[in-house]
């Protein structure tokens, strides 16, 4: 961690040192600009084991801008590449018939798309949080904390933060990466569109007897999805969606009775299966800013978009803003624009609302018409989903897009330099 010089002038500031405002920090530093991070929590409480529970499973393309911004190599021991994905309607454990998987309605396979690669590494965040540290402190990069934000300045010529402990840090830019309660954005009077799901997400991990071997499974409960996700050794990442009220019950559960919750939702296909370390409990609800610019601000991550965890694809989304990000910063200071400015930060917003407004309501499709035990809907899904996996070129098509292989791509998710 190194002090702020209260004269410098960076190119941009990283309000939020979350996983995406770590990686947003090192998309613009390969991209040339002077950039530093700030995070209102101090370093080590972040990789506490007990900070965090989840894994996110990191399309390939996000694997690639890892590999890009030299994360990777120092991620890779601590990934478990995921080599097929099996959706099906879960059987709902309720003592007659057991928990597990139902029969397969979709079926994705890394073989299909002909690249060599798995559909995506799984990886648990607090491995990630480190990996993207170390690689800033690396190139060097300002990184400040504990160091909360307490006020927001976006006049010209240049933006202002100022520090809970009265310290001022200036910039030509301020990038949001402040979370879902972004202080920034609503400093900035950015106004979001939200609402609630009435699920909680329980996260939590299982040790089983048999090997995932890179398979993950999701199968739909009445009140929502149940992801089984793998990780490296015979263990896997859950996440287990329940309504608010059961969630709290389940939290509550004494470790014996947890367990036995579990292994029914389960079901015996990996043999025995136990929970290993703390369970943790998410509220979920969907969240997008109205606007992803204004001048001397640009919002990246859950602040611009915060969406349902059913697809995995929360975090991909914030390295899409990232590398993107990076693109049009690069372009802009090539053209002789000011960073800050509306006019070089408007086609951020045009290249990224589009794309995380399609996946956020996506997401919401899918889990309205998943998360419930309607008669008259039951069969309409099975029906979708026994189509989509029985065409190829549809099957595919979702194959590419949770690998983050369609759309236009920015340098980084290439694999190249912006
Ligand atoms: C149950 C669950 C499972 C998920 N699984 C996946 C998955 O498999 N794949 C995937 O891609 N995504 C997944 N996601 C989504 C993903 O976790 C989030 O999209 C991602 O973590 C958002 O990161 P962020 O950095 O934008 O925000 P945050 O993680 O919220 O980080 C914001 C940071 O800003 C800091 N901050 C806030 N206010 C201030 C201030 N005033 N001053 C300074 N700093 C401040 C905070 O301390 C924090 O560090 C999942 C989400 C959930 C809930």
């Amino acid at each position: 961690m190194s002090a702020p010089h209260s004269d410098k002038i960076h190119d941009a500031l990283i309000v939020g040192g979350g996983l995406v405002g770590l990686a947003t920090a090192l998309s613009l530093d390969a991209a040339g600009l002077d950039v530093a991070v700030i995070d209102a929590l101090p370093i080590e409480a972040t990789l506490a084991e007990e900070f965090d529970g989840r894994a996110s499973a990191l399309a390939y393309a996000s694997w690639r801008m890892f590999e890009a911004l030299g994360v990777a190599g120092r991620l890779r021991q601590h990934a478990q590449p995921l080599t097929e994905i099996l959706v099906s309607d879960g059987r709902a454990p309720d003592g007659l018939r057991p928990g597990g998987p139902g029969p397969f309605f979709l079926h994705f396979d890394s073989a299909e798309l002909q690249t060599g690669l798995p559909l995506g590494m799984m990886a648990e965040n607090r491995h990630t949080r480190l990996a993207l540290i170390e690689t800033l402190h690396d190139r060097g990069i300002t990184a400040i904390a504990p160091a909360k934000a307490a006020g927001f300045d976006f006049s010209d010529p240049l933006a202002a933060v100022t520090l809970q402990d009265g310290r001022v840090i200036r910039a030509k830019l301020i990038v949001a990466a402040d979370g879902r309660f972004s202080p920034a954005r609503q400093a900035a009077g950015i106004r979001t569109t939200a609402w609630r799901y009435k699920q909680t997400a329980i996260v939590a991990t299982a040790h089983h007897e048999q090997p995932h071997n890179g398979v993950a499974h999701e199968y739909f409960l009445p009140a929502g999805p149940f992801a089984i996700l793998p990780l490296t050794g015979d263990r896997s990442s859950l996440v287990w969606t329940e309504t608010p009220r059961a969630a709290q019950a389940l939290m509550q559960l004494p470790d014996e009775d947890f367990a036995e919750e579990l292994s029914r939702r389960f079901g015996d296909f990996m043999g025995a299966v136990r929970p290993g370390g703390p369970r943790w409990s998410y509220p979920l609800g969907l969240q997008i800013a109205e606007d992803y610019v204004r001048p001397r601000l640009v919002l990246v991550g859950d602040a611009a978009h915060a969406i349902h965890p059913i697809a995995g694809q929360g975090f991909n989304l914030g390295l899409r803003d990232a590398a993107a990000l990076a693109d049009v910063l690069s372009e802009g200071r090539a053209a002789g624009l000011d960073i800050g400015s509306e006019v070089a930060l408007l086609p951020y917003e045009t290249w990224r609302k589009a794309d995380n407004v399609s996946l956020a309501l996506g997401t919401d499709i899918f889990n309205r018409l998943f998360s419930n035990d309607d008669r008259l809907l039951r069969p309409v899904r099975g029906i979708g989903m026994a189509l989509t996996g029985a065409v190829g070129p549809a099957r595919r098509f979702f194959a590419r897009h949770a690998g983050g292989a369609t759309g236009t791509q920015p340098a980084l998710l290439k694999g190249e330099t912006p």
